[in-house]
C-alpha cells in the first residue's frame, strides 16, 4: 500500500486544518527537543509561530539513551502543548513510546511522532494504525529505506493512511556529526512511495551551525516539510541543546526556506 505502483499520485497528509504535507506547501514543524515547562514551551511556540512555522514539536515522553537522563514531563507536558496550540494556533506533533502513551498523545496532539528507536516496534505500529491519527514515522537509526517503507506499511495495513515519513540520519562511522544525514532518502522515497517525507536535519547532523545548510538542501531535494529543534536558550535545554537553533537563527532559516521552496 505504500508503493507508487499501488497509488501513483502523491498522498497529502493534513494534520490540522490547512497544515498539509505532500501538497504544494512545505510546512515546518519547530520547537524544543523536550517540553520543559510552561514559560519555555509558550515562548518557543510564539517565536516559531512568528517566524512562520505551522506546527510545534516538543517531547513529553522522551526516549533517552540513559535511564538517568530527563525522561520528559509526561501528561503534564501534553497539557502544556495543548495550551500552546490554543494560544498560537500551531498544530502539535509529539512522540509516543508505547501504547498507553499513544492513546494519551492521540487525545492531545494533532500528529503522533514515532521515534527512530521505535521504527520497528511492530506492535506500536499496529496501535498507530488503529488510532487513525496522522503519524510522523522517523527512520530507524540503521534502517534501510525498504525497512522504513515496510514500517509505514504496518500503519497503513492496520487502517491508517495518514503517514508522513521522516529522514533523521542514520548511524555512520564518523564522529564529526551525530548521524549521517541521508539526503538521497528524499528523492528515493518519492520514487518508491506516494507518502510525503520530511527532513529532520537537527538529529541528522547534530551540530547547530550545520543544521540550516542541510535544511536548505533538504528543501532543494524535494522534502515535503521540515522538523527543526528550536529553543530560546539552547545551551540551557535539557536535551539536544547542541543541535538546537536559537530563535533568531530559525527566523533567518525560514526566510531562506521560503525562497528555495518558491524557486523549485
Ligand atoms: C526527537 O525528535 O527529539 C527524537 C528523539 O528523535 P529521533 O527519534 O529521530 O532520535
Ligand atoms: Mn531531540
Amino acid at each position: 500500500q505504500v508503493s507508487r505502483e499501488w497509488r501513483p499520485e502523491n498522498t497529502v497528509v493534513e494534520i490540522a486544518p490547512g497544515v498539509r504535507f505532500g501538497g504544494t506547501e512545505v510546512p515546518v514543524i519547530a520547537g524544543p527537543c523536550s517540553v520543559e515547562g510552561e514559560p519555555q514551551i509558550l515562548a518557543v511556540a510564539r517565536a516559531v509561530r512568528a517566524a512562520g512555522a505551522s506546527a510545534l514539536r516538543g517531547g513529553a515522553f522522551k526516549p533517552r539513551s540513559s535511564p538517568y537522563s530527563f525522561q520528559g514531563m509526561g501528561l503534564e507536558g501534553l497539557k502544556l502543548l495543548a495550551k500552546a496550540r490554543e494560544e498560537t494556533g500551531l498544530a502539535i506533533v509529539t512522540e509516543a513510546m508505547d501504547e498507553e502513551g499513544a492513546n494519551l498523545v492521540a487525545e492531545y496532539a494533532d500528529c503522533i511522532q514515532l521515534g527512530a528507536r521505535n521504527m520497528q516496534n511492530f506492535s506500536l505500529l499496529k496501535v498507530l494504525g488503529r488510532l487513525r491519527k496522522p503519524v510522523l514515522l522517523k527512520r530507524g537509526m540503521s534502517a534501510t529505506i525498504q525497512e522504513l517503507l515496510l514500517a509505514a506499511e504496518y500503519v497503513l495495513a492496520a487502517g491508517n493512511p495518514h503517514v508522513i515519513l521522516c529522514e533523521r540520519g542514520v548511524r555512520g562511522f564518523d564522529t564529526a556529526t551525530r548521524n549521517l544525514f541521508d539526503l538521497s532518502a528524499i528523492p528515493l522515497v518519492h520514487k518508491l512511495s506516494h507518502l510525503p517525507i520530511v527532513a529532520d536535519p537537527s538529529h541528522g547532523v547534530g551540530v547547530r551551525e550545520h543544521v540550516p545548510p542541510m535544511a536548505r538542501a533538504a528543501i532543494a531535494a524535494g522534502a515535503d516539510g521540515l522538523i527543526i529543534e528550536v529553543h530560546p536558550t539552547p545551551d540551557k535545554a535539557v536535551s539536544d541543546g547542541a543541535q538546537t537553533l536559537y530563535t533568531e537563527q530559525f527566523g533567518r532559516l525560514m526566510g531562506e526556506v521560503r525562497t528555495i521552496a518558491e524557486a523549485i
